[in-house]
This record gives C-alpha cells, sequence and structure tokens, in this order.
C-alpha cells in the first residue's frame, strides 16, 4: 500500500483526505490518503521520510508552504516563482515541489467555468494568500486588465511589487473607491479572495459587491467554500451571472496533485461528489 498525506498543523476538518481515497479507490490504486498533522521542528524529518519508495508524497497546507519550498531537492517553475508548494512528489527518493494552488486554479476556470482569460478584464478583491495565488495564475494567461481591490490598498500594491512583472495591466484600488462599481460592471471574472462571507466569522451575512454591482455576462468566483454559496454567490445568482464556488479551487489543487503523484487522470466529478457530501454532513 503506498502512503501519501497532507502537512499542516490543524487538519480536522480537511476535506482533501475524503476526495483523494475516492480518487485512489476509483482508479484502484493501492494507497492510502492520510492526514499528518504536525509541528514547524517536525517537518524537515517528516520531509524526508517521504523518500521512501512506498510513499507518492504530500500536500502541504498552511503554515508550512514556504517552509516546505526550501526543503524539497527539485522545484517546478511555477512553486519556483511564487516562492510557496502545496504538493511534493516523490520520484525515486528525489523530491520535487509543486504549486497546483496555482495551476489548479487556473484549471478550474477553464474546465468547470469554460472561462479562458485571454483578453479578459478581471477584477480581483483581496490581497492575501488566495489572491496571490489567484493572480500568478492568471499572469501566465494573457488578460487584458487585472484590478486588485483590497481594504488596505497599500497591501495590493506591495503584492504587484513582490511580483515585479509588467505593471501596465494592473490596478489596485481601495475596496471602498466610489469607482469599484464601474470597474466591477466592466469585468468578466470577479474573484472575491478575501474572507468576507466566510461562515462563523463576524463577516459572514455581508459581501462586498452587490446585485447591481455584478454584470450578468461575467463569472464570479468566491474562493470561500464556507458556505458553498456565499452571499457573493446569491447576489451574482440574482444578478444572472455564472457562479464558481470556492470548493471546486480545492478539489482541483488536489486533481493536479492526483495527477502528479500517480500520472492518471483524477476522476474529478467524483471527487467533488464525495466532497460536497461530506460538506453536507460536517455542517
Ligand atoms: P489572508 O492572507 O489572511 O487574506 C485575507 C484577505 O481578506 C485580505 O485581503 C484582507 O484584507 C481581506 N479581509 C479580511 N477581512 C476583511 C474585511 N472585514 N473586509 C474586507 N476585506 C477583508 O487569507 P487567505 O489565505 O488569502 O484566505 C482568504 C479566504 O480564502 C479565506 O476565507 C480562506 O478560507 C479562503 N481560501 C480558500 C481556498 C480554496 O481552496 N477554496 C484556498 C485558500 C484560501 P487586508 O489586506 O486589508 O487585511
Amino acid at each position: 500500500m503506498y502512503q501519501v498525506g497532507i502537512f499542516g498543523e490543524k487538519l480536522s476538518h480537511s476535506l482533501s483526505p475524503v476526495f483523494q481515497n475516492v480518487a485512489f479507490e476509483y482508479c484502484e490504486i493501492q494507497a492510502l490518503y492520510e492526514i499528518w498533522e504536525l509541528s514547524p521542528d517536525q517537518l524537515l524529518e517528516r520531509v524526508n521520510l517521504l523518500r521512501q519508495s512506498n510513499t507518492l508524497g504530500a500536500n502541504v497546507t498552511i503554515p508550512y508552504k514556504e517552509l516546505a519550498y526550501n526543503m524539497v531537492d527539485e522545484l517546478d517553475e511555477t512553486a519556483l516563482q511564487i516562492g510557496a508548494i502545496n504538493t511534493i512528489v516523490n520520484n525515486s527518493g528525489v523530491l520535487k515541489g509543486y504549486n497546483t494552488d496555482i495551476t489548479g486554479f487556473i484549471r478550474s476556470l477553464k474546465e468547470v467555468a469554460s472561462f479562458l482569460p485571454s483578453g479578459k478584464n478581471v477584477l480581483i478583491l483581496g490581497a492575501g494568500g488566495a489572491a496571490r495565488a489567484a493572480i500568478f495564475g492568471l499572469l501566465n494567461e494573457n488578460v487584458n486588465s487585472i484590478t486588485v481591490a483590497n481594504r488596505t490598498e497599500g497591501r495590493a500594491v506591495k503584492m504587484l511589487d513582490d511580483f515585479g512583472v509588467n505593471k501596465e495591466i494592473f490596478k489596485t484600488m481601495s475596496i471602498y473607491d466610489k469607482n469599484l462599481t464601474q470597474v466591477s460592471l466592466n469585468s468578466d471574472l470577479i474573484i472575491n479572495a478575501t474572507s468576507v462571507g466566510m461562515q462563523h466569522s463576524e463577516m459572514e451575512d455581508e459581501t462586498l459587491l452587490s446585485a447591481h454591482q455584478i454584470p450578468r455576462n461575467c463569472v464570479v468566483y468566491d474562493i470561500v467554500y464556507n458556505p458553498l454559496l456565499t452571499p457573493l454567490l446569491k447576489n451574482a445568482q440574482i444578478a444572472g451571472a455564472e457562479i464558481m464556488q470556492g470548493l471546486w479551487m480545492l478539489i482541483f489543487q488536489g486533481v493536479d496533485s492526483f495527477e502528479l503523484w500517480t500520472g492518471k487522470s483524477a476522476p474529478v466529478q467524483k471527487m467533488y461528489k464525495k466532497a460536497m457530501e461530506t460538506f453536507d454532513s460536517q455542517h
């Protein structure tokens, strides 16, 4: 039986074992995906154990994505550029790091929403870790413009400075800027990468855009996946826009990881269905 699992600090609610084990079973691969909770001082030793021949690799989640980046032998191009990994593949004892948060996000847009980013105008709400992954993915997709609106505008400016890329396609603004409505109405893709709308927070009933600020011919992707239908997505439905639930981002980072570990096509719909069922039963 092959081993694979997820490194993190607090993982009791992680959905990854649920949908990865369904995929292994469906593809008839003798592997078990486990939860590997550990403290920072245990990480290096545990990463080194991934070199064993019965181990496929691992996922890495908060707060170890940057730490683990420095512990692998090789890095794929995207991981190298962003400086963080969420996937480790064991290639006969050589560990290679990948960032499927980025590749999976773009893949989910293309495969689930049939959205091709090339030439499109994108509005991203937020400038934290999730926004970084989304923007980084879009950088390679030849988009027409990306506007980053954040509560703390200086954080958005700093993030774009860190990227050090072609600035012409980028704008930053405050989420309180009165021009937000106009930018939003001109967008083909709106991404919420803030924690606004997240259940069990003081912002759980809130949304940064009302229905009249959302155009009909647009895709609205809420990276928040708890709840599955956030206040923003409800407004997007009222506006007649297409919605993308944050659960897809979670699933597709796992889809890309699965395919890197196994070389087989992941059963995306089966993974999504199992994650939905488990999520529903937990809430
Ligand atoms: P983060 O790095 O802490 O960033 C949080 C972002 O939310 C910042 O832009 C912050 O603005 C903004 N924000 C927080 N409270 C706000 C408020 N009251 N009003 C307006 N903006 C507010 O967090 P993250 O890692 O990017 O995660 C963001 C969300 O994405 C979380 O809900 C997380 O669960 C979700 N997520 C989902 C996936 C997935 O697979 N679907 C993956 C990663 C994360 P400031 O800069 O002004 O503080």
